[in-house]
């Protein structure tokens, strides 16, 4: 099968897309013929070297994908049947997505849903899973779209992108966080009614002024600080991410003192039961627009370059690889 590689050489990470063998059953009982991947953020870390995400070489990277499935010892799945995967450390210490064919366990699947296809699926991928998982935090911590505006940071990114197409398809009014000025009108066309400067999220003081009813935070660092301390009285930031650094310089006051709730949100070991929710309420939000509007489309040879431009913040929305 046609697969990126990843290998160590003299300490750095090389990407080459080479022929290999298929795994053995030993290493899953279900072969899956992938038809599409894509690049997220932690895809970029791993395939650039620039994060210790892969300890193993040689690795085959792609932290999701969608296809058929091509043969199954788990009578659960047949031959022919459409699934998607996300996490579960495929693409990390598992063979991943980036390939012609995966080899997985079968209660890593998820069957597709209906009004998705792998393609659709793969636009919205682990980054637009996630971003569904933050906004069901929002509500399971009781932010309706009455409460007041959400904030979005890391807004043009992937898991950015989709929270912002959620919340709109929601109803609620999303603000945008950006540190990119050439990506304004498509932030508006995903449906955000303001967007603010990354610039202003770099100093904050314990408690602010009191403006967001709701976050979705993917940059961590002073940026949630800051929205920690501008979260109404009961908000809820759903934290996700680590684009902009992985401290959280904030104190306890948010907390204590206007019943703040910082909502962790993992999308790697999510139980099977919330994936499957997570997959079917995105099938029904998503707008045909968002699938169009933020997806860029490349190829297996061309991975390399992408998770070159992922990490030097010059890519949004989506990057869907075609596979096969
Ligand atoms: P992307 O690269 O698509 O988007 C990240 C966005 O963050 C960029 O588009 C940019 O938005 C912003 N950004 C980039 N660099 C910085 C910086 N130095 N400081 C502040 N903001 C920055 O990544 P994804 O959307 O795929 O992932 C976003 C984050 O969520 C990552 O940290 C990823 O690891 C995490 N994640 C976590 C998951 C989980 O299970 N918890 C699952 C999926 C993702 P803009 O230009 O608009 O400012």
């Amino acid at each position: 099968m046609k697969a990126v590689v990843l290998e160590q050489v003299e300490g750095q990470t090389q990407a080459e897309v080479k022929q290999i063998t298929v795994p053995g059953e030993e290493l899953g009982n279900v072969l899956v013929d992938v038809e599409w991947s894509s690049l997220n953020y932690k895809d970029a870390l791993a395939i650039t070297g620039k994060g210790k995400i892969i300890r193993n070489f040689p690795m085959v990277p792609g932290i999701d994908f969608a296809g058929r499935v091509a043969a199954s010892s788990d009578s659960a799945f047949n031959a022919g049947q459409e699934v998607v995967l996300t996490g579960w450390g495929v693409g990390e210490n598992h063979w991943g997505g980036l390939a012609e064919q995966a080899r997985v366990k079968s209660e890593w699947l998820v069957p597709l849903p209906a009004g998705l296809t792998a393609r659709k699926a793969m636009i919205v991928g682990t980054a637009g899973f996630t971003a569904m998982l933050c906004v069901m935090a929002l509500e399971e911590a009781g932010i309706t779209p009455q409460s007041g505006e959400v904030v979005v940071t890391g807004a043009s990114g992937g898991v950015g992108s989709t929270a912002i197409a959620l919340l709109h398809a929601l109803g609620y009014q999303v603000v945008a966080v950006s540190g990119r000025e050439s990506t304004h009108d498509y932030l508006r066309q995903l449906g955000a009614s303001r967007i603010l400067p990354r610039s202003e999220f770099a100093e904050t003081r314990p408690l602010e002024k009191q403006v967001w009813a709701g976050a979705v935070d993917t940059v961590g660092g002073n940026v949630l600080a800051k929205l920690l301390a501008q979260m109404n009285y009961s908000g809820c930031v759903a934290a996700c991410g680590l684009a902009g650094g992985f401290s959280l310089p904030t104190t306890v006051m948010p907390f204590i003192l206007r019943n703040v709730r910082l909502q962790g949100v993992d999308s790697v070991s999510a139980p099977i039961e919330r994936r499957i929710a997570a997959w079917e309420r995105l099938a029904k939000l998503l707008p045909e627009s968002f699938y169009q509007t933020a997806t860029t489309e490349i190829s297996l040879e061309q991975a390399a370059k992408f998770a070159d431009d992922i990490m030097n913040n010059a890519v949004q929305g989506r990057t869907l690889v075609k596979v096969s």
